[in-house]
């Protein structure tokens, strides 16, 4: 019989881990879901909803096995069934179209891109042609050009864009920005502008959302003091893409997105001394948990929290959900 032999168990080599404050869901994105989830419970299922409701893999899919159906447009709705319109915004004809089909939508249009809505109606109203500074195809973007007529929006992405956007006629300019962007790739494009075209006003608010900019600080300190970055959230997650950005330039070796702890490559954390953990807004708090107990049982972990700027913000549900 062969003796018993101990298996000697490798010790498991140390890693400091530091989660950035705050990260995760914003109040935008937890008022999003909360509509869906509510609506399905007040009108049963099926509830539809146009685009995903917020950029994240594992929060569509959630809310598919509780019975929302996605769908791209309003053409694939029936007349008779609930339909939420996502947090990045639609262009003004969806909510048009609904209502002459006499349908029941409730709109999940995070309050802060509503704002930036506004902020453009009034500039149109007041005889300006719009610079919006975003991305292309984003669907807040092509939400907010539809808020007004083809042509009285231009829109520009880059330094480049900004330094060969030609002025459409004699209207004076002002200027907006999608929700989620880098802070200080926007100060670029917006310090271009206001070189070409002094008479841009200064927005009265930053576009950019307290959630983004809150983040992007968050993760800039991690990137300062990291080897590694791991951004949890989906590749279509703009905000979520823009941590991994700013990881990178603040100093951080390597920095990921992943949608979740099964998409690590270990060999990443080769050499790796310090692990800095965030997310993206739109990514909830059980895949960072997940996160670190994979971490954990990988190495001797000593997690800790980061300080950073404790978000107050909620923001209230459409009546009908609530009443
Ligand atoms: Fe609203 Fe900002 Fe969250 Fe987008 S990231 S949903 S704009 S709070």
């Amino acid at each position: 019989m062969n003796a018993p032999f101990p298996i000697s168990e490798t010790p498991r080599r140390p890693l400091s881990v530091r989660l950035a404050t705050p990260r995760g869901f914003c109040a935008g994105v937890d008022r999003a879901i909360q509509i869906v989830e509510r609506a399905i419970e007040k009108y049963g299922a099926p509830v539809y909803v146009r685009h995903e409701i917020v950029h994240n893999r594992h929060v569509v899919e959630r809310l598919k096995a509780r019975g929302a159906v996605f769908v791209k447009e309003l053409d694939e709705c029936p007349d008779d069934r609930p339909v939420v319109f996502s947090a990045h915004g639609v262009p003004k004809a969806v909510p048009q179209a609904a209502r002459s089909r006499d349908m029941l939508y409730l709109d999940a249009t995070c309050p802060l891109v509503s704002k930036v809505h506004v902020e453009a109606e009034r500039h149109h109203a007041n005889g300006r042609h719009i610079i919006l500074i975003g991305h292309a195809g984003h669907p807040e973007v092509v939400g907010t050009m539809g808020q007004l007529p083809p042509g009285a929006i231009s829109l520009v992405e880059t330094v480049d864009d900004a330094e060969t956007f030609q002025r459409p006629g004699e209207q004076p300019l002002a200027y907006a920005t999608q929700t989620t962007l880098s802070v200080d790739d926007t100060a670029g494009i917006l310090s271009v502008l206001k070189r070409r075209f002094p008479e841009l006003p200064d927005p009265h608010k930053e576009d950019i959302c307290y959630a983004t900019t809150n983040r992007q600080e968050a993760v800039k300190r991690l990137g300062e003091g990291c080897d590694l970055v791991l951004v949890i959230g989906s590749a279509n997650s703009s905000n979520s893409a823009r941590l991994v950005e700013v990881a990178i330039r603040a100093g951080a070796r390597d920095a990921r997105l992943i949608d979740d702890a099964s998409h690590v490559d270990w060999s990443w954390l080769d050499g790796v001394q310090t692990l800095g953990v965030t997310a993206g807004a739109s990514a909830p708090e059980r895949l960072i948990e997940e996160l670190i107990a994979a971490v954990a049982a990988r190495f001797d972990a000593d997690v800790t929290e980061d300080d950073g700027a404790r978000e107050t913000v909620t923001f209230k549900l459409p009546r009908v959900l609530t009443a």
